[in-house]
């Protein structure tokens, strides 16, 4: 079934992963900013890689037929360095004309601190002054419901936030009502250990229905399955579900929430299968 991959580290993975993808039906991927593994000493070396998330990356992508989207911004973890913070947010503007860019993400909270939260709130002043969209990476294990209604509330302090163009994404079965209620889009981040696994994912479409909710992959540098979104569509087919159902997860629900960026064009060559 085509599909589309809202979240994918690429700068991480191979050219075999590009092939594999396209392969199981990828018709595009969007790319957040991230943590590199290791935290970024100058807001130079944040350049670099806007970058390479702007101009190479799209290049490799399309030698696989798959259309290559990004998020920028300077990511939760290294939101604890204020100044650092200050000067790579300055920067960011300068990059949003670009042609694969859907806005700002995946900004968030990692052990949700005042500083966390104080550049969290600069990232999205940024984006609303520059009518961006926004994608949110929400904290793991034991800091994700208290940094998913902070961030819900810091959200809501700004009087002009559409939550209809804010994704959250890395929801689980504790912090999904809270986003869906107040009007959010969400993910199910589909990952082997952490996070959600593709069983649970589906027992969580099964209880809350499927809008304004999509999977996947955030496969990077660590553990992760480039697969994860065909495998959520065996599995969901497996339970008996419609392929209805599985394609508004895995293409309808991304192309509605993406859509309204005007830069987002749906791929074409896709079909209904
Ligand atoms: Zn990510």
């Amino acid at each position: 079934m085509d599909y589309i991959e809202m979240h994918a580290h690429m700068v991480s993975r191979t050219t075999d992963d590009y092939t594999q993808m396209a392969l199981m039906g990828c018709a595009a991927i969007t790319e957040p900013a991230f943590w590199a593994g290791w935290d970024r000493s100058t807001a130079d070396g944040f350049d670099d890689y806007f970058r390479q998330l702007t101009e190479f990356e799209p290049k490799r992508a399309a030698r696989f037929g798959i259309k290559h989207y990004t998020w920028l911004c300077l990511n939760p973890k290294e939101g604890e360095e204020r100044d650092l913070a200050r000067a790579v947010v300055r920067r960011i503007p300068r990059y949003l004309d670009h042609a694969n860019v859907l806005g700002i993400g995946e900004i968030g909270l990692n052990r949700v601190t005042r500083n966390e939260i104080e550049t969290f709130k600069d990232h999205v002043a940024l984006a609303l002054e520059h009518h961006q969209m926004i994608l949110i990476h929400t904290p793991h294990l034991e800091d994700k419901h208290k940094g998913t209604r902070t961030i819900i509330e810091a959200l809501q302090s700004f009087p002009n936030m559409d939550p209809a163009r804010v994704s959250i994404d890395h929801a689980e079965e504790h912090t999904i009502e809270m986003i869906l209620d107040n009007g959010f889009w969400t993910g199910l981040t589909l990952y082997p250990q952490t996070k959600v696994s593709v069983a649970r994912a589906v027992d969580i479409i099964e209880m809350h229905g499927a809008d304004r909710i999509y999977v996947d992959s955030a496969c990077d540098w660590g553990h992760s399955v480039p697969a994860a979104v065909p495998q959520f569509v065996m599995e969901m087919r497996r339970r008996g579900h419609a392929d209805t159902l599985a394609r508004k997860i895995v293409w309808d629900n991304p192309i509605a929430f993406l859509g309204q960026c005007p830069k987002f064009t749906p791929p074409v060559f896709a079909h209904a299968v």
